[in-house]
């Protein structure tokens, strides 16, 4: 039997063999057993407490910091998207989000209520779901646990939970809550502004992207965390890493942190060019960079 005969009847969308490739940005990747697209969180809740406990789940955002190989997933992956889960709501200097909103659609909102602290999320091109499990940011004091209050989760077992800042045990690129959570809400908040140096702040935050990254690409972000002291993209620079290739693979000459797919690309090449930076990096300065990327799924 197949496994989306199985499952727990839901409100939402379930799809057996569903496309991944064009919901994540490199455009890679096989297909999900079964995607599931709740209608709301309660759906998701009875979903998960219905679901039979060996099933794997994972939760994807916009696929902005995320490598699915050519194999595809295994179990269910679940999106979080539609009005039940994108919702934004201001109440004062506090921002209420539902994870599948886009970092940008939050950072407008906190633009136009003059709520100052989240500019930096206008180049983060994620959902607040993925900003709340990466502790997304663009450096210290411009990262998500910055403007977080607290944030709401669902785990395994279908119990959703309130959870403060301080619980989350935030660091670098990381988030501390275990991997059965999923998180549904972020309340965030920050000090009144002046509006129009907010905005200024926000277009300066995306001429530097322009300039400096290559967003209109098929890549991933940072490919590896900034290893303490360091930084990853000089470190493969040093190691002759910049617009190093693999198949339809290569460094990009602008910013060689990220990789980026050329429209021929495998997940496989992709990783594999990860992984010949790694071995480079570490023969050239013996440091061992770490993947901030999150890599799911088979192999072929
Ligand atoms: C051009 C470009 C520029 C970027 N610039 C930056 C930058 O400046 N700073 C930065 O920090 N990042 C940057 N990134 C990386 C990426 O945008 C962030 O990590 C972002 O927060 C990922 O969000 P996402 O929704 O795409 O998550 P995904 O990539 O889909 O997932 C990332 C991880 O989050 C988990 N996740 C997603 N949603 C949820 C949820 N609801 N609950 C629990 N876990 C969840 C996934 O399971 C996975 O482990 C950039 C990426 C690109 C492509």
């Amino acid at each position: 039997m197949d496994l989306i005969d199985t499952l727990p009847p839901v409100r939402g969308a379930l799809t057996a063999q569903a496309r991944l490739s064009d919901r994540s940005w490199f455009g890679v990747g096989g297909p999900a057993e079964v995607l599931f697209l709740p209608a709301d969180v309660e759906d998701l809740q009875s979903f998960l407490a219905n679901l039979a406990p060996d099933v794997p789940v994972m939760v994807l955002g916009r696929g902005s910091n995320m490598l699915i190989r050519d194999g595809g997933v295994k179990g269910v992956v679940i999106k979080l998207e539609g009005p039940g889960f994108e919702a934004i709501t201001v109440e004062g200097n506090r921002i209420t989000a539902g994870a599948g909103a886009a970092d940008l659609s939050v950072a407008i909102a906190a633009r136009k209520a003059g709520i100052d602290g989240m500019t930096f999320l206008v180049g983060v091109p994620g959902t607040i779901g993925g900003a709340l499990r990466m502790n997304a940011g663009i450096g210290p004091g411009k990262e998500m646990r910055n403007a977080l209050v607290a944030a709401t989760a669902v785990n395994r077992q279908g119990e959703k939970r309130r959870f403060a800042l301080d619980e989350l045990a935030y660091s670098y690129r990381h988030c501390d809550l275990g991997p059965e959570w999923i998180f549904v809400e972020a309340e965030l908040a920050g000090p009144f502004g002046d509006k129009e140096a907010i905005a200024a702040a926000m277009k300066d935050h995306q001429d530097y992207r322009r300039k400096n990254q290559p967003i209109n690409k098929k890549t991933g972000g940072s490919t590896f965390k900034n290893p303490e002291g360091h930084s990853a993209w000089r470190l493969v620079d040093e190691a002759g890493g910049r617009g190093y290739r693999v198949g339809g693979a290569s460094m990009s000459e602008l910013h060689c942190n990220f990789m980026i797919n050329d429209g021929s690309a495998t997940a496989a090449d992709l990783e594999t060019l990860g992984e010949t930076m790694r071995a480079k990096v570490k023969a050239t300065s013996g440091i061992e960079l770490q993947w901030e990327i999150k890599r799911i799924g088979e192999p072929v």
